[in-house]
């Protein structure tokens, strides 16, 4: 009997080891022979360490299952269909899994994350194969008629970025991937990197044939060893079995792949500090132009994208970019792995076709918060995101909805509060994160969120209170117009948003008419 056991970093948290050793100690006793396979996570966090056990009609999940609980599990005859209080029937079935559309998540939680053979049994490495017979400029096509825009926040059309650096005459041009995952409440990259680390290095190396580059990056937060090691061993895994590097596949083309770690700053997510980091120096932001597609990394044409991007590129070849750009609404395509945080009941990871509003993602998905009280904000998109109040949850998930609310999609985190929080509070933590990370270099961003965080003290503390706010929005006047990238720039985006949706946590309503 095959059991699974995930070794997602959210499972091991919750102590996967422990219940996987357990279950190893427990079936040697008994003299039960079982093969256990360390899958990836399902994304449904409140379950694990969720057990589940291979049957004729698919796969039986328990959770979730400590290691004290092992024993009762096999008294329960659980391996034979026998019934335990934690049996949650076919896990397929689980209505937050049946009722999502996943498509680049397809195999997370399903294959075991290091297994080049159960990658390629799962649907892996066909949209390579079709790559390698195509032209480059029609694998760029088919990546611009998909409707892919950047996954990471920026939603840049990928097949422009991309026809950019095949249209760059250069001696060596790059892939660098953006791993440096640092957003509040996100998590969908370090879950393609843990527990499908192979998808991610298929897209890369399709990129680098789309665009003729031969050397690619993975820039990788500090604090994701798992995905680290994960991703090293499977590019070993495709090395070894000619997916990667010299003659991939015999079509006498290259593609040699590296992880790089990062230190651990939130700025070098932005491409160009990024870029920075990865030649070695302090990760600063560059003024563009020139941009990175002509002369990015090194000084050469690069393709900078996200790991949500890239990783959606082998199923845009295997299944055709109609297929893709079936999925979706308005000029946002296919599917956004959204990811549920903060006070909710249910967190993880829901991927859905956009058009979902936050509702449903909220409610039927999320449960409703955790503390059982009304939730009354959610940031969408990261520290940089705005905050949306109650009125704005039927909002679908769509770039340009979402704009028109003056807020962002960005890389699609949720991170809700219930009506405990305080939103003045909320907006002063803004302006204290962009004083905290802000790489220095221009004066909006440097200066100007300290004196956000002054200025919050200030209408905190209710002193001089009309004066105060008009100075926060005359400074994030500033702010958005003055300053070199997104950092000092979307910083207003939560401020203004928790002065123009809870004016009430700064002060009475007439105070704020001017
Ligand atoms: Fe650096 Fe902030 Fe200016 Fe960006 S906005 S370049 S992080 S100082």
């Amino acid at each position: 009997v095959t059991i699974f056991v995930p070794r997602d970093s959210t499972a091991l948290a919750l102590g996967a080891n422990e219940t996987a050793a357990a279950i190893e100690r427990e079936a040697k006793a008994r003299g039960i022979d079982i093969k256990l396979v360390r899958n990836g996570s399902r994304g449904m966090f409140w379950l694990e360490p969720l057990v589940e056990v291979a049957t004729d009609a698919g796969r039986i999940g328990f959770g979730p299952i400590e290691a004290h609980e092992v024993a009762g599990l096999f008294d329960a005859g659980f391996t034979t269909g026998g019934s335990h209080p934690k049996a949650l029937g076919l896990t397929e079935e689980i209505p937050y899994l049946k009722k999502q559309e996943r498509l680049q998540f397809v195999r997370v939680g399903i294959t075991d994350p290091v297994s080049l053979d159960d990658y390629l049994a799962h649907e892996g490495y066909v949209g390579l194969k079709k790559a390698i017979a195509m032209e480059p400029a029609a694998i760029v096509q088919e990546v611009t008629d998909s409707g892919l825009r950047g996954r990471g926040g920026a939603a840049f059309p990928t097949g422009i970025k991309w026809k950019t650096v095949l249209g760059a005459e250069a001696p060596q041009k790059y892939i660098a991937c953006n791993a440096d995952e640092g957003d509040s409440g996100t998590f969908s990259d370090r879950m393609v990197m843990e527990d499908d680390p192979f998808m991610l290095i298929e897209g890369m190396t399709i990129a680098g044939l789309a665009v003729k580059a031969t050397e690619g990056y993975i820039y990788v937060r500090s604090e994701y060893p798992h995905s680290i090691a994960n991703l090293n061993e499977a590019i070993a895994a495709a090395n070894a079995a000619g997916y990667l590097g010299e003659n991939i596949l015999g079509s006498g083309r290259t593609f040699n792949l590296q992880v790089r770690k990062a230190a651990g700053a939130y700025v070098c997510g932005e491409e160009t500090a990024m870029l920075e980091s990865i030649e070695g120096k302090r990760g600063m932001v560059r003024a563009k132009p020139p941009l990175p597609a002509l002369q990015g990394l090194f000084g050469q044409p690069t393709v900078i994208n996200n790991v949500i991007s890239l990783s959606a590129v082998p199923l845009i070849l295997s299944r055709g970019a109609e297929f893709y750009k079936n999925y979706g609404m308005g000029r946002s395509r296919g599917t956004l792995p959204m990811q549920l945080a903060g006070n909710l009941k249910y967190g993880g990871l829901v991927e859905k076709a956009f058009g979902v509003t936050l509702r449903e993602l909220l409610y039927d998905f999320g449960g409703g918060s955790e503390s059982g009280r009304p939730i009354r904000a959610v940031q969408v998109g990261g520290p940089l995101g705005a905050y949306m109040p109650e009125s704005l949850f039927d909002t679908p998930f769509d770039y340009e909805a979402f704009a028109a609310v003056a807020s962002t999609v960005g890389h699609g985190g949720l991170v809700a509060f219930d009506d405990t929080v305080d939103m003045a509070k909320q907006a002063r933590y803004a302006m204290h994160f962009c004083a905290e990370e802000s790489c220095g270099k221009c004066t909006p961003c440097r200066i100007g969120s300290t004196r956000g965080v002054e200025v919050m003290d200030k209408i905190i503390a209710n002193q001089n209170r009309p004066q105060q706010i008009h100075l926060l929005r005359d400074l994030c006047d500033v702010m958005v117009t003055g300053s070199l990238c997104a950092m000092g720039n979307m910083t207003p985006f939560p401020v203004l948003s928790a002065l123009n949706h809870f004016p009430e946590d700064f002060g009475d309503q007439k105070t704020l008419a001017n």
